[in-house]
């Protein structure tokens, strides 16, 4: 801690300046009354060791790590938890003793997602069908099979980044056509798209996007939080899933590292999505 007894925090990233994350973890400092302080932080690949190691001596107690930095940070850490050294991402570094310890959290944020929005849902003996095999799919799929999902199908343009995830977990989760066939959704409990097709100013894509006619009693759900409402879900609302949208996974995959940092659990509520919201 620095002279004023201000910890403080930040973002790794590059870019960083669309980052929500400065707008959360100060809602919850000021709500809270505390001084802390959180901070975008552009840095370069380059420079992302030197950073790293230097933070501390400023009064840093921890910062989220995020695009492109996250693997690399990784190998930086000194010591990982568990899904980390499985995945070799991190997305939230803590400085305790002057050691570097990550652990990464997109995961525990999706599955909280769902258990706040969708009553009484658990992930244990479902039937998911995921698009996507990037890093935010890796995270997430570990999650699912940590939770007990029993089948984890993964469509994905390259076929070889969904073979390295499903080879995590061969008894759970298989590999399928890019773009799925009527088949791959056919039966499925919760439906992901963990792509960027649908992000704002960004490519979609249809044929990827052809759902079954109806969805009735499944979830659905998006990464993809700006928009809120992505074609994916939109799609899905249409066909009767029960929607939930990326933005609170977002706001509970913050949660592990502020407890960590700031010694409190903070809240996601309505007033936290609400500012969040104001920002984006
Ligand atoms: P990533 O590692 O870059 O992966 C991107 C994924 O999108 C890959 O599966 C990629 O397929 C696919 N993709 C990109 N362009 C495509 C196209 N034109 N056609 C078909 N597939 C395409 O990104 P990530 O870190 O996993 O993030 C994925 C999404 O999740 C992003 O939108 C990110 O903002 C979001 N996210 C949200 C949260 C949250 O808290 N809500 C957290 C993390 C990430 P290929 O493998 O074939 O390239």
């Amino acid at each position: 801690m620095n002279e004023r007894n201000i910890r403080m925090t930040g973002v790794v990233g590059r870019p960083v300046a669309h980052s929500l994350s400065p707008t959360l973890h100060e809602f919850w400092l000021r709500r809270a009354g505390e001084p802390d302080r959180y901070a975008p932080l552009h840095v370069e690949a380059d420079d992302l060791e030197r950073v790293l190691l230097t933070l501390p001596m400023a009064g840093f107690v921890g910062v989220n790590v995020t695009t492109p930095h996250k693997e690399r940070a990784a190998a930086l850490c000194d010591r990982l938890s568990t899904t980390a050294a499985a995945i070799g991402s991190v997305n939230t570094i803590t400085y305790e003793d002057g050691a570097l310890i990550g652990e990464t959290t997109d995961g525990f944020g999706f599955l909280e997602n769902l258990r706040a929005s969708v009553a009484n849902w658990s992930p244990a003996g479902r039937t998911v069908a995921c698009l996507g095999a990037g890093g935010a799919a890796r995270a997430v799929c570990a999650a699912l099979v940590e939770a007990g999902a029993t089948e984890i199908r993964i469509a994905n343009r390259t076929a070889d980044r969904a073979e390295s995830i499903a080879a995590a977990a061969p008894a759970t989760m298989r590999v399928a056509a890019w773009p799925p066939s009527a088949d791959f959704w056919s039966g499925a409990d919760l439906i992901v798209n963990m792509t960027t097709l649908g992000m704002d100013g960004g490519p979609t894509a249809d044929a990827a996007f052809a759902l079954p006619d109806r969805l009735d009693g499944v979830v659905a759900t998006d990464l993809i939080y700006a928009p809120l409402e992505t074609p994916f879900l939109a799609s899905a609302r249409r066909r009767g899933a029960t929607i939930v949208d990326g933005l609170g996974m977002l706001l509970h995959q913050a949660r592990p590292g502020f407890r960590r940092w700031h010694g409190f659990e903070p809240t996601v509520d309505a007033e936290t999505r609400a500012a969040v919201l104001a920002a984006s």
